[in-house]
């Protein structure tokens, strides 16, 4: 799941993809918003060149893959006559329930050295031991837990300070969907030609609270049976790499912004395929790159056989 030193867990193209085949793609344009027909029907996307003039791409289907935080700003971005609340937004859920792998590591500091630098990147050992949910532990979902040795110094340099062997688990914690948690859009803060920024309004539930008191206790009572000479609490932190829940998932277009097919329930022709729709932390803290990646190659297979339109 981790540890590529090419990085390639956080690029598809570089991994995967075959040599792209769309050759009238433009590349590089940052879009403002999408516009919108009478019929309910997106019309395409409206974006300004590097001069500041504003141009439109029409398409027949469109397909938004800014992820967590990017597609939600397009999105109520996009006000119209008849999408008053943004694009896709009757059910008031764009940018709501935003979820985080909410971390916190704890530090085992050893006598021995601990071999960091025969692995790749920082988790040569991955546990998902409290994955599932447990009623008893008092808590909904779970957690799983990394584990990054250190190299004993700094850096590679050869007169780098030397460090105490050390060893930290580090956690994600699943959130659940706390619609309070949102991205919205900021609108004393805008980019050079005022498109309003996304503005993250995020804290711990306490849910996610308890769920780090539990892991903590766990990752200490690791490191002490490991051998660790001190141990030490590192402070929680919303981590900012894995946004989610924005476009959420669901059958109801009362309760969720896209159905089964990632096609939103109000657009018929318009789909999101990036981390905005999972509906849950991606089964307790497991890495978001490839349920993105694996549902977007599902509706590309989808696009291929003609399918795209398909509804419920
Ligand atoms: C530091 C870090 C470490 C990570 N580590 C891992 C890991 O180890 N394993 C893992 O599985 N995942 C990891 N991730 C998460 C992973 O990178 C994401 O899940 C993945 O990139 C999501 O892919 P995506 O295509 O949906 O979105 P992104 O890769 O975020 O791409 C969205 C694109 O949309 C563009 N965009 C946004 N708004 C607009 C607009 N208005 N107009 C035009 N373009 C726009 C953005 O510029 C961006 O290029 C990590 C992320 C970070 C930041």
């Amino acid at each position: 799941m981790r540890g590529c030193c090419q990085g390639e867990y956080r690029c598809y193209l570089l991994a995967e993809s075959p040599p792209p085949r769309l050759r009238s793609l433009k590349r590089g344009l940052e879009f403002a918003k999408l516009r919108s027909v009478d019929s309910g029907q997106a019309r395409g996307a409206v974006y300004y060149d590097e001069e500041g003039n504003l141009h439109e791409q029409l398409a027949r289907v469109v397909v938004i893959c800014a992820n967590g935080i990017g597609t939600p700003r397009l999105l109520l971005n996009s006000k119209s006559k008849l999408f008053h609340d943004g694009l896709a937004n009757s059910s008031g859920l764009v940018g709501r329930g935003c979820m985080l792998h909410a971390g916190r590591g704890v530090r085992g500091i050893f006598s021995e050295c601990m071999d960091g630098y025969l692995h790749s990147g920082d988790a040569p050992f991955y546990s998902q031991q409290f994955h599932e949910s447990n009623a008893k532990r008092g808590f909904a979902r779970g957690h799983s837990v990394g584990h990054e040795c250190a190299l004993g110094r700094q850096s590679s340099r050869r007169d780098a300070k030397p460090l105490s062997p050390y060893h930290s688990c580090h956690r994600h914690w699943e959130d659940l969907p706390d619609e309070d948690n949102r991205v919205e859009l900021d609108f004393q803060a805008k980019d050079s030609n005022s498109v309003p920024a996304p503005r993250v309004v995020y804290s711990f539930s306490e849910n996610t609270r308890r769920m780090q008191q539990h892991g903590a206790q766990s990752a200490r009572e690791f490191l002490q049976a490991a051998g660790a000479t001190e141990i030490h609490d590192e402070e929680a932190y919303p981590w900012t790499s894995h946004f989610t829940g924005t476009a959420r998932m669901g059958n109801s277009p009362k309760t969720s912004v896209v159905n089964a097919w990632n096609q939103a329930h109000d657009v018929p022709n318009l789909f999101m395929a990036d981390g905005s729709f999972f509906r849950d932390r991606c089964r307790s803290g497991a890495d978001t790159n490839h349920w993105s990646i694996g549902l977007a190659l599902r509706r590309r297979n989808l696009a291929a056989q003609g399918r795209m339109e398909v509804r419920d």
